[in-house]
């Protein structure tokens, strides 16, 4: 029999992979706490755009439709049913279609808080979650059959499972003694909402400029978010720009591909670093989402592949249940271990290989990067293929 302070799963860090978690959880019979330390905001402006904005592939999408949280997001989704990408140092351009795959969109543009409240909203409606918000992690300590969680305020939390989804400072990443690589892209990325001359036509665009790639999501609303990666130094000269002179430098930037840009909201820096968690796992403790891999936002893949691992998480523990094993044995994480490592690895040099490739300025780079593009627009087999890899189908 449980207390009201003991779990079987603590998820420490209530961002958009720990919330998922719990509601993927959260219709079995196991007694799962979430833990965050800072509030969400549930009311805003009805004018106003979240400066954080993710582009969501149709798996994640499958994710929120089964846990029942997307039906609240959809009325605030912004389809995209095209992607453009090219390069400025050269000619090669690719146009990625949804209709070539006879589907309706690639992905949907999405405002973090609006994902974050469809979750909750559905947490809310869990008896066996409970979430502890305001709530932050004092210590650790361990148990024979579990961890003991010290919070600030005082209370004590006892888990059979403690879930690290505390993001790229994980102190449950720490606790676990889990080595992590870090290393700096020397990039950092602004985000920011615009508004252009024309419409976005649903279209998801990537420029790739030497010092890094500009994307430009498109919103329901008709603006755009834009995610502007480049050397820090530049990033910097770009955040002092006034205005009208922003403005001026990404429509230039972004070969007016939507016209002018006419107005610039609130820009802010992001530094870019890539990380990678050693082990995903250790006795009685996982790590999902950022705690365990961070990677280049050039093709906002980052929340996608930790709500790959929310999937495949929970399904391990799910069926462990059901087959009354110990869901913090190492043999039962191990298993999602192994599912997950080798995809968020290979997303990870891939992005790498990509900022790579399109920041040289050799000239046989250049032109091989320009040849492959349009050969790669050319080939509608390989178009689909990749554009399935992405929708994550
Ligand atoms: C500029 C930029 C653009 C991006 N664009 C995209 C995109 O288009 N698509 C995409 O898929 N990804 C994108 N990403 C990546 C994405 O932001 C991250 O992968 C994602 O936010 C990770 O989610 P998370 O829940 O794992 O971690 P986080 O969002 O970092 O959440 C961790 C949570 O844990 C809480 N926490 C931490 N420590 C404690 C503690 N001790 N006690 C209690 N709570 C704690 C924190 O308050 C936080 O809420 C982008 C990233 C950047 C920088």
């Amino acid at each position: 029999m449980m207390t009201n302070n003991e779990f079987d799963i603590v998820i420490v860090g209530g961002g958009l992979v720990g919330l998922s978690l719990a509601a993927a959880l959260g219709a079995s019979d196991l007694s799962v706490a979430i833990l965050e330390a800072r509030q969400p905001v549930v009311d805003w402006p009805a004018d106003s755009i979240d400066l954080r904005v993710y582009a969501i592939t149709r798996e994640s999408q499958n994710l929120f439709e089964r846990v029942g949280a997307w039906p609240a997001m959809l009325p605030k989704a912004g389809p995209f049913r095209d992607m453009r990408v090219w390069d400025s140092g050269g000619n090669g351009d690719i146009h990625f279609s949804s209709a070539d795959l006879g589907e309706p969109y690639l992905g949907h543009i999405l405002e973090s808080r609006v994902i974050e409240k469809a979750l909750l909203d559905v947490i809310a409606g869990l008896s066996h979650v409970q979430r502890f918000c305001p709530a932050t992690v004092k210590a650790f300590g361990d148990l024979a059959d579990g961890h003991r969680i010290e919070l600030e305020d005082g209370r004590t939390l006892r888990a059979r499972l403690l879930v690290g989804a505390d993001g790229k400072h994980s102190k449950v990443r720490d606790y676990a003694g889990i080595h992590v690589h870090i290393s700096d892209y020397g990039q950092q990325a602004m985000v920011a909402v615009v508004a252009t001359e024309r419409a976005h036509a649903e279209t998801a665009w990537q420029r790739f400029l030497p010092t890094g790639p500009l994307a430009f999501l498109p919103l329901a609303d008709g603006r755009s978010s834009i995610v502007w990666s480049a050397t820090s130094d530049e990033a910097e000269r770009l955040l002092e720009l006034d205005e009208p002179n922003f403005c001026t430098a990404l429509g230039e930037a972004f070969e007016q591909r939507l016209g002018s840009v006419t107005a610039c909201g609130e820009r802010v820096l992001f530094p870019l670093q890539r990380q990678y968690a050693e082990h995903y796992v250790a006795p009685r403790i996982a790590l999902v989402g950022d705690a365990s891999h961070v990677i280049h936002p050039l093709a906002g893949q980052g929340v996608n592949l930790g709500l790959k691992d929310v999937r495949e998480l929970a399904s391990t523990l799910l069926d462990s249940r059901k087959r009354e094993r110990d869901i913090g044995s190492l043999p039962v994480l191990r298993r999602y271990e192994r599912a997950r490592k080798g995809d968020n690895m290979a997303t990870m040099l891939a992005m790498d290989g990509f900022k790579h490739l399109f920041a040289s300025r050799i000239a046989p780079l250049r032109w091989a990067r320009n040849f492959g593009l349009n050969l790669v627009d050319a080939a509608q087999p390989v178009k689909n293929q990749i554009m399935r890899a992405a929708m994550g189908l």
